[in-house]
């Protein structure tokens, strides 16, 4: 540890440190209150069909305002959440409630939750998948779960056998930030994905960074011949828009099209935009 490192190393680094340590320690004990206050509420981001520009579906996005400390990132406290144990319960309570919200859409649009590397190794997912279907009357084709590429490769056996089993309920599984994590094309084919959601990071650097749009031009070719969807995450501007357009992304996700909005909000939405050229 730093500790031993010698003095200068102490005291440079020790004050970084312990503030990380302290808001670490806060946020544990808030997210340990938060799950019996129920402090969660859920966000919904608009995803559209990029040729037509009809919506089609909608990811659900948990929010979380600590009384202390304010907003939190998911990215900051899903984590926390992971390492307490907390997140399979947070997680059914996503699933449970965004199946109620989606159920009361119009049928053509679809929902998708985010499923954590941890919550994918419970082997009781499915039967808590099974559970939201049954009580929200949601169809299970309207329902997509968004795993990464981390989950897949720490326990692969374990993580086949759920992936199938959620996939013979009818369930569709997507692979979200594609391109960042420890990318083995294999699980491609070996894993029931039918859809790659394009990473932010790549997107966000369209159409001018030649490496980007490279890497955006072969996953799209990459998924049409896996006979895979694919989604553009995180777009900003028009010109990012018609890049993906014109080079064969399926469903398009920013902030250019739609922010996550609240479920009241995204319900209205829901029922009078069907265009994002509308917006
Ligand atoms: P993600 O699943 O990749 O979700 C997309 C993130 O990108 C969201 O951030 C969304 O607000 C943001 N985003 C969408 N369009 C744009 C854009 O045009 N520009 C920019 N800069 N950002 C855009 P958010 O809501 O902060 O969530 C961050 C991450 O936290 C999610 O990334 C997901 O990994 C995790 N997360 C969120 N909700 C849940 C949940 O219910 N369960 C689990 N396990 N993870 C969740
Ligand atoms: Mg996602
Ligand atoms: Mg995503
Ligand atoms: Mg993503």
């Amino acid at each position: 540890s730093a500790k031993h490192n010698g003095k200068q190393t102490y005291r440079v680094f020790e004050p970084t440190l312990m503030e990380a340590i302290q808001r670490r320690r806060a946020l544990e004990a808030s997210l340990r209150r938060a799950c019996m206050r129920d402090e969660f509420t859920i966000v919904y981001q608009p995803v559209f069909a990029s040729q037509s520009g009809a919506i089609s579906g909608a990811e659900a996005l948990l929010r979380w305002t600590c009384p202390d400390q304010g907003e939190i990132s998911p990215t900051e406290f899903i984590p926390i959440a992971e390492d307490l144990g907390l997140v399979t319960r947070i997680g059914a309570d996503v699933l449970r409630q965004a199946c109620k919200d989606a159920a009361s859409w119009p049928g053509h649009i679809d929902l998708a939750v985010n499923v954590s590397p941890v919550q994918l190794l419970d082997p009781r997912l499915p039967q808590i998948v099974t559970q939201s279907l049954a009580d929200s009357g949601l169809a299970p084709h309207r329902l997509e779960l968004e795993i990464t590429e981390t989950a897949l490769l720490n326990n692969d056996l374990a993580a086949l056998r759920t992936l199938t089993h959620i996939r013979d309920l009818g369930v569709r599984i997507s692979l979200d930030d594609f391109g960042t994590g420890y990318s083995s094309l294999s699980y491609l084919h070996r894993f029931p994905i039918s859809r790659i959601k394009i990473d932010k990071s790549f997107i966000q650097k369209l159409p001018d960074d030649v490496g980007s749009a490279s890497i955006v031009r072969a996953i799209a070719q990459l998924g049409a011949s896996l006979n895979m969807k694919i989604t553009a995450e995180g777009i900003e501007t028009d010109s990012q828009l018609s890049f993906i357009r014109d080079h064969g992304c399926d469903e398009v996700q920013g902030f250019l099209t739609g922010r996550p909005i609240p479920p009241a909000a995204f319900l209205a939405l829901a029922g009078t935009q069907t265009d994002f050229a509308e917006a």
